[in-house]
């Protein structure tokens, strides 16, 4: 009811005239990001392009690029899949108008775009006219056993460089179009599960390279920033060698959990509860942020990163950047944003209001 939403916004606007940090939302949709707003998001810190394609006639078109038998089939399969990403973008750029925006390129496990069998499969082989045998030939030679350490993130985009070329020129053309309609658009393009400085280099090139034709093309330009999540420990190890090509580093804490504990994301929820019972660890490290360990990582790569290049832009778009304890640790290394789901921003917007006041 309305007095009770006007005490709220007064409380925020209290939280927000004393916070440092900025706070931001994850989101894929121009829905979720118009929610987001509402919800006080000073921009996305993270729209993951996987999730773009989980449904409907994409999750065919995605299937048919990742099957691919040569360059020229992935193509194919990429050309469809162009427009729908421009549109999303351009609907993403709208409802975000004036705020950055971060979009991820594409970090699918890749078991979870492979057909399941029966129709799908069946409707797969035919669209690519393969036999149901070379089709499944074809999966189980994509199959991994280790999917999450496996062919995903940046990995993708550098044995397949077209991917990378059609999601950045879908990007750029999205945010030329929306610039032509009056809307402000900041492109953020994030690369993901960098290891080294190389994989970092060979998608910025790529990047680079579709942002000058598309806008040579389209005779507009718009200002964009390249950069990386940090969510390999060596990646944190070696922040210094990144940032002095990077335009930004957000923290992708889920993988950064996951790789410094050496403990599956996905499966570890089945004795973290004992573990956390036990005393063994005070908290479940996926839902506050570890600081001891993933935490100094976070620490040094900020430090060695804003060594390198100082001002250097740092965020987090992993799960903890809306829990309370960990937007405090994040405002006391010195993050200038948290990146959380829609519905944590306005806990985000107090926790970062106290941690500016504890200080
Ligand atoms: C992360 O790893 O923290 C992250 C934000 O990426 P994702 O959860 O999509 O792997
Ligand atoms: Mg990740």
């Amino acid at each position: 009811d309305a007095p009770t939403y006007q005490g709220f916004a007064k409380l925020m606007g209290w939280a927000d005239s004393h916070r440092r940090l900025r706070v931001r939302a994850n989101a894929d949709t121009p829905r979720d990001a118009r929610m987001a707003r509402n919800f006080g998001a000073e921009g996305i810190g993270l729209c993951r392009t996987e999730h773009m394609f989980f449904e409907g006639d994409r999750i065919t078109a995605m299937r048919e690029m990742i099957v691919a038998r040569d360059e020229g089939g992935r193509r194919r399969a990429l050309e469809k899949l162009l427009p729908m990403q421009r549109a999303d973008f351009e609907g993403i750029f709208q409802a975000m108008d004036g705020y950055p925006v971060t979009i991820r390129l594409l970090d699918p496990p890749l078991h979870e775009f492979l057909p399941h069998g029966g129709e799908e499969s069946s409707l797969l082989a035919a669209s690519l006219h393969l036999s149901r045998q070379e089709l499944s030939r074809i999966v189980s030679s994509l199959r991994e056993t280790n999917p999450m350490l496996g062919h995903r993130g940046c990995r993708l985009g550098i044995v397949y460089p077209e991917i990378t070329e059609m999601q950045a020129r879908a990007i750029f053309e999205a945010a030329v179009r929306a610039y032509r309609r009056g809307i402000d658009v900041h492109p953020e393009i994030m690369v993901p599960l960098i290891s080294d400085v190389t994989e970092f280099r060979h998608q910025r090139a790529i990047i680079e390279r579709a942002a000058d034709q598309v806008m040579g093309v389209m005779g507009e330009r718009v200002p964009y920033l390249i950069g990386t999540m940090i969510e390999l420990p060596r990646a944190a190890l070696t922040a210094d060698e990144i940032a002095a090509e990077a335009d930004f580093f957000s923290f992708g804490t889920n993988d950064l959990t996951q790789t410094t504990f050496g403990l599956s994301r996905d499966d570890a929820g089945r004795f973290l509860p004992q573990y956390v019972e036990r005393g063994i660890y005070p908290d479940d490290p996926f839902q506050v942020l570890d600081t001891k360990g993933v935490g100094k990582l976070v620490r040094w790569a900020v430090r060695d990163g804003r060594e390198a290049k100082p001002g250097l832009k740092v965020g987090i778009c992993g799960e903890h950047g809306g829990e309370p304890r960990s937007v405090a640790f994040c405002h006391s290394v010195g993050l200038d944003y948290v990146s959380c789901s829609p519905y944590r921003v306005p806990v985000a917007r107090l926790a970062a209001a106290h941690a500016s006041l504890a200080d």
